[in-house]
């Protein structure tokens, strides 16, 4: 899976992404993460004293600016090239939810044989947002990853690389079930057994350390 990133602020992405298991996953070549800048596509003439400009002020009024459209189609178009088989991702804090589930739709598609997205284009907004006609002319999913307004999207960008990219076969080192089942745990315990804080003593649960599989279980369906 190539992700590509439209962006202004590409710097935001690279300390998270080629850290940890995004990073060994770009080793391993099994995703890339590529940003554009919608900055380095300006028209400098048109804006006359205001060079390099991406935002302009909303038709009819209304607080704050709005990406320009034009940049962002050139970025766009230059992540995208002569690719047939992207996706993309548009985002905004009331639209669909982001969820596991929608992960993995991705994650999928991007392993079916001939119709697999290859290239997914992610649109981060910022300020008011990006001029509308962009989902327009590239129609994709419009997702939110929460209940509340973010100052722009390479948070929620991180968050479906990072979320698409551990359903991908050969991420994790792991098989996906007993991945998920990690996730329905809620408690997690590791070396020593017993800790001491201000005068009380905090153990591990003696049912993890017996060894009773089916006990385990149970215990983990009952603290998921
Ligand atoms: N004017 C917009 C509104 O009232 O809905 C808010 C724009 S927000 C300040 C700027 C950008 O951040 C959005 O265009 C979107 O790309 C991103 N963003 C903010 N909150 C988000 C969320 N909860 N989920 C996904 N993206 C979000």
């Amino acid at each position: 899976m190539k992700f590509h990133v439209i962006t202004l602020f590409p710097k935001m992405l690279d300390s998270y992404t080629n850290e940890s298991i995004l990073g060994r996953a770009q080793k391993n070549k099994i995703i890339s993460i590529k940003c554009y800048n919608p900055m380095d596509y300006t028209e400098d003439s048109k804006y006359g004293k205001l060079p390099r400009r991406v935002d302009d002020k909303p038709y009819a009024g209304g607080p704050g600016m709005v990406v320009r459209a034009e940049p962002v189609m050139a970025a766009i178009k230059a992540a995208i090239g002569r690719k047939r088989n992207y996706g993309v991702v548009h985002f905004a804090p009331r639209a669909e939810k982001f969820t596991t589930e929608i992960a993995k739709q991705i994650a999928q598609e991007s392993l079916l044989k001939k119709s697999a997205i290859t290239d997914l284009v992610i649109v981060c907004g910022r300020y008011e947002g990006i001029d509308s006609r962009i989902n327009e002319m590239y129609p994709g999913r419009t997702l939110s990853i929460g209940d509340y307004v973010l100052t722009g999207g390479e948070l929620p960008a991180m968050v479906v690389i990072d979320s698409v990219t551990r359903q991908l076969p050969g991420v994790l080192g792991d098989t996906d079930s007993r991945e998920e089942q990690r996730i329905a745990a809620g408690k997690y315990y590791t070396r020593p057994e017993v800790i001491k804080h201000k005068g009380k003593t905090y153990s591990v649960p003696r049912v993890l350390l017996q060894g009773d599989h089916k006990k385990i279980e149970q215990w983990r369906r009952d603290n998921s």
